[in-house]
């Protein structure tokens, strides 16, 4: 049975990997976004289940101690943690499936999966980082000082990834990501996984052809 490719996208808050990976999936099918659990505060519009599933510390730390986390991590002053079980049954169903979590995370998981294709996304500039969060209207001020402070430490971190898309131009960086999928799924051990009946019905031998 063929089994999907695990993503992982990292960026600081702002950089636009939500907007990105949303792009993504509406282009191309066969892969799916993982909803992580978190503890921070629902912002207006998000819808629980959708953007994640909010649940309070002490049923995150219980779902720590019962193993459910693939990894977990505490990123500005909340947890977020992703779903063991949600993301193997979509893995193992043939779908690839896209982690947006922070490096910390990404760690885990690679240890886990070093297979998994990594990918940073990185702002074209501090200012344009400022603005982006700033006209996303979702945060207030306090938090996006504190979501400015922490994108200098997450972004250290680009050199742990194989891939880094500079999101300048949207539609650009969007042909990137959905590139680098294409790309992924051309790979010789892939396509062998996916497409063995087709290899076996073309090189079948005819009689009387060598
Ligand atoms: P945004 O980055 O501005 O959309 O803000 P969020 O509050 O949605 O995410 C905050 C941080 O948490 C980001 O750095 C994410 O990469 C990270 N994050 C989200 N979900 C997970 C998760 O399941 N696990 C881990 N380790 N990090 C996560
Ligand atoms: P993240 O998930 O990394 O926090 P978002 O996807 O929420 O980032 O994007 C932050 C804000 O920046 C959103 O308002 C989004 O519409 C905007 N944005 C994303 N990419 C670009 C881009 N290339 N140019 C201008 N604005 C962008
Ligand atoms: P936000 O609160 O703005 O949605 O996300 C803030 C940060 O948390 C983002 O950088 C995001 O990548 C990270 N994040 C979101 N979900 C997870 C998760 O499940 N695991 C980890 N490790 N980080 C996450």
């Amino acid at each position: 049975m063929s089994h999907g490719t695990l993503y992982i996208v990292s960026a600081p808050s702002g950089a636009g990997k939500t907007s990105l990976v949303r792009a993504l999936l509406a282009q191309l099918d066969g892969i799916q976004v993982s909803v992580s659990h978190t503890t921070r505060m629902m912002r207006p519009g998000e819808v629980d289940g959708l953007n994640y599933h909010f649940v309070d510390v002490a049923t995150f730390e219980r779902m720590v101690e019962r193993g459910d986390f693939f990894e977990y991590a505490q990123v500005f002053d909340n947890y977020y943690g992703t779903s063991r079980p949600a993301v193997q049954a979509l893995l193992a169903a043939g779908q690839d499936v896209i982690l947006e979590i922070d490096w910390q995370g990404a760690r885990q998981v690679r240890e886990q999966m070093p297979d998994a294709v990594s990918v940073f996304v990185l702002p074209p500039s501090r200012e344009a980082l400022h603005e982006r969060l700033s006209r996303r209207g979702t945060d207030d001020a306090a938090t996006i000082d504190r979501r400015m402070r922490d994108a200098i430490s997450e972004m250290s971190h680009f050199d742990e990834y194989e891939h880094v898309i500079v999101n300048d131009d949207f539609d650009a960086a969007r042909n990137q990501l959905v590139g680098l999928v294409l790309a992924e799924r051309s790979r010789l051990e892939r396509v062998r996984d996916r497409q063995g009946p087709l290899i076996q019905a073309l090189l079948s031998r005819v009689e009387g052809v060598e």
